[in-house]
C-alpha cells in the first residue's frame, strides 16, 4: 500500500492510497482505500493524514479523520499519530498498521503497531527524499 498527501503551492492538500487488495483482505470487501478517512483523509485548513495495515480492522476507527480532527483541536501530529493507533491498539491488541500525520506547516510524524514502518518526506527546499523509520510507538520531525 502506498498512502500519500501531496501540498501544492496554494496551500491545497489531497490525499490519496493505493492498497495491495490481498494482505489482510477478506473475500468481496473493497478494503479500507476508498473509505475518507479511513486510509487517508485531508482538510486544507489543518493537514492530512495517511494509513497502511490491517484494513478490515483501521475502517472500523476511521484514524485518519480521527488525526485531522485531533489536530484541529490542537493536538500535534505525533500526538495525534500515536493517540489514533492507540485507540485501535486497546480494542485489537494484535492488528498491525500504521499511519503518518502532517499539519499545514509540514510538520509530521509518525505511529505504528506491530510493525516497523517506514514513510518518506520531500519537500521543495530539501535535497533528496528522506526516509523515516518508525521503530517504536512514534517519531516525529
Ligand atoms: N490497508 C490495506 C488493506 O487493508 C493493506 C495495506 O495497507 O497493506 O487493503
Amino acid at each position: 500500500t502506498i498512502s500519500m498527501a501531496i501540498f501544492d503551492k496554494s496551500g491545497h492538500i489531497a490525499v490519496g492510497t493505493s492498497t495491495n487488495g490481498a494482505s489482510f483482505k477478506i473475500p468481496g470487501r473493497v478494503g479500507d482505500g476508498p473509505i475518507a478517512g479511513s486510509s487517508a483523509y485531508a482538510d486544507d485548513e489543518i493537514g492530512a493524514c495517511g494509513a497502511t495495515g490491517d484494513g478490515d480492522i483501521m475502517m472500523r476507527f476511521l484514524p485518519c479523520y480521527q488525526v485531522v480532527e485531533s489536530m484541529r483541536l490542537g493536538m500535534e501530529p505525533r500526538l495525534a499519530a500515536k493517540d489514533a493507533i492507540s485507540r485501535i491498539a486497546r480494542k485489537y491488541p494484535n492488528f498491525v498498521g500504521a499511519i503518518f500525520a502532517v499539519d499545514k506547516n509540514g510538520t509530521h510524524a509518525g505511529a505504528c503497531h506491530g510493525w516497523v514502518f517506514q514513510y518518506s518526506v520531500k519537500s521543495p527546499s530539501m535535497v533528496d527524499v528522506e526516509v523515516i523509520t518508525v521503530t517504536g510507538d512514534f517519531v516525529t520531525r
